[in-house]
């Protein structure tokens, strides 16, 4: 699967997931409002009933106000009520301002903190006739409760509206709000989690692949010489040749050097990973070891090799041979990386107080930086796995993780530093104090 349709797969569960959720929140703050609109609804009928309470206790007796005509031409549909507060408020017994601290008395006691307006509505068309003498504003986002009509040729009704009731919506979806984020959070990190483990699966499989395929061409290409070869001597053909079969021997043994070498390596690694391997520490003189593999390089280089050394230090505190190896592994890199006519090849070394530097710099195709903090991780191959089906330089991207391990054994640190198509530079730090704190 390619990476972007990962991506779009995520992208669009999230954002189903995302939709789920604001239309699940809508549809709860839906309930919410009507729950609200229906507590008002309470409210306003409770502080009505409070206040015909009150008028009724004032008025003398034998006081009538009215009452539904059985069978009068009037609609059915209103509500018994509206008889009694037409005769009130005819007689202007109603008082606004009073049912509007009734209302607020009530509003406090179910906890609605909120500012609030009684209105007296046309209720046909709901505007405004009458506000209760407050100083309630009025506000953009209002929940108001249904008009009770006070008048009964319908031209009054009564109603009781929250101005700006998002805190006390807030306060009651509160938990529910808190709840989903955490949700939300979690199956977020949940979705990056499994992509970046998809992701790490990929590489996983592409580095399989890559290996497997380093691993078949530079097996088989050693084999295949050393099977050649040994068929040669053995067919007797080269009996009457020594010259010849002097030269076929060293062949083969310089192949199955280069399979025991790969073999070698491998197992080195993984026994430095487990770090069941000691380093055999001693003075070691740089430029003996280093003119030793330059010869070996030279001889079977088919680009003219130029090697530079500027060995300030001349001796380090290191395993001979694995350091031999380590520099082996960068110099065969600096080859196998060129991509100029003739390879140029610096090796130097410095010392600060605490370490030895040695720095192996060359004239290459340089490792771009996105691959550079990778490079000396285990079959890490940056570009180099790209291009080896276009018949670039093989290999298994062992062989910096295999400097790295040696010289982390030794208590030393390496980095590398490059810039693509202009050098590559592998830079070693080695412990002064290695061999006095050994012994
Ligand atoms: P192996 O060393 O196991 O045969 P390798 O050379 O591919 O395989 P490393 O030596 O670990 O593996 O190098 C890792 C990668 O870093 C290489 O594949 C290459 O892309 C890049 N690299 C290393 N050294 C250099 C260099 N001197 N110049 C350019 N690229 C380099
Ligand atoms: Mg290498």
């Amino acid at each position: 699967m390619k990476q972007h349709f990962i991506r779009i797969i995520t992208a669009s569960a999230l954002f189903i997931l995302l939709a789920l959720q604001v239309v699940w929140l809508y549809n709860t703050y839906n309930l919410l409002k009507n729950d609200i609109r229906k507590e008002c609804n309470e409210i306003l009928e409770k502080a009505l009933y409070e206040e015909v309470d009150i008028i009724a206790n004032n008025l003398k007796e034998g006081f009538t106000i009215g009452t539904r005509v059985v069978e009068s031409s009037l609609n059915d549909s209103i509500n018994e009520f509206t008889y009694l507060y037409d005769g009130l408020s005819k007689n202007n017994y109603l008082s606004l301002n009073r049912i509007d601290s009734i209302a607020g008395e009530l509003l406090d006691a179910n906890n609605f903190n909120v500012d609030y307006s009684i209105n007296i509505v046309n209720p046909r068309t709901l505007d405004l006739i009458r506000k209760s003498n407050n100083n309630h504003e009025t506000s953009w986002y209002t929940i108001g409760s249904k008009v009770l009509v006070t008048r009964l040729d319908m031209s009054e009704g009564i109603e009781l509206i929250l101005n700006n009731p998002i805190n006390l919506i807030f306060q009651r979806i509160n938990h529910l709000l808190v709840s989903t984020l955490i949700i939300m959070l979690f199956i977020i990190a949940c979705l990056i989690y499994q992509t970046n483990l998809i992701f790490v699966l990929k590489r996983i499989l592409q580095l399989r692949e890559d290996f497997t395929y380093a691993l078949i061409h530079d097996m088989k290409s050693p084999l295949s010489t050393i099977f050649m070869t040994l068929n040669f001597l053995h067919s007797g053909r080269m009996d009457s040749k020594p010259e010849m079969k002097k030269k076929y021997f060293q062949i083969a043994e310089e192949e199955a050097d280069k399979l025991l070498k790969l073999t070698n390596k491998v197992l080195t690694i993984s026994k430095l990973e487990k770090q069941k391997m000691e380093m055999r520490l001693s003075c070691v003189a740089l430029a003996p070891m280093l003119e030793r593999l330059i010869e070996k390089f030279k001889a079977k280089s088919e680009k003219p090799l130029h090697f530079a050394l500027d060995l300030k230090v001349p001796t380090v505190t290191a395993d001979e041979e694995y350091l031999e190896e380590v520099f082996s592994n960068l110099i065969d890199n600096a080859v196998k990386y060129s991509n100029k006519e003739e390879v140029e090849i610096s090796i130097t070394s410095e010392t600060d107080k605490a370490y030895t530097i040695i720095r192996v710099h060359d004239n290459g195709m340089g490792i771009a930086q996105k691959h550079l903090p990778n490079v000396f991780n285990k079959y890490e191959r940056g570009a180099a796995s790209k291009r080896i089906r276009k018949g670039g330089a093989t290999g298994f991207g062992l062989g910096l993780n295999f400097v790295q391990q040696i010289i982390e054994a030794h208590r030393g640190k390496v980095f590398a530093n490059s810039i693509e198509n202009e050098f590559t530079e592998i830079i070693i730090y080695l412990p002064n104090q290695l061999l006095a704190e050994e012994n």
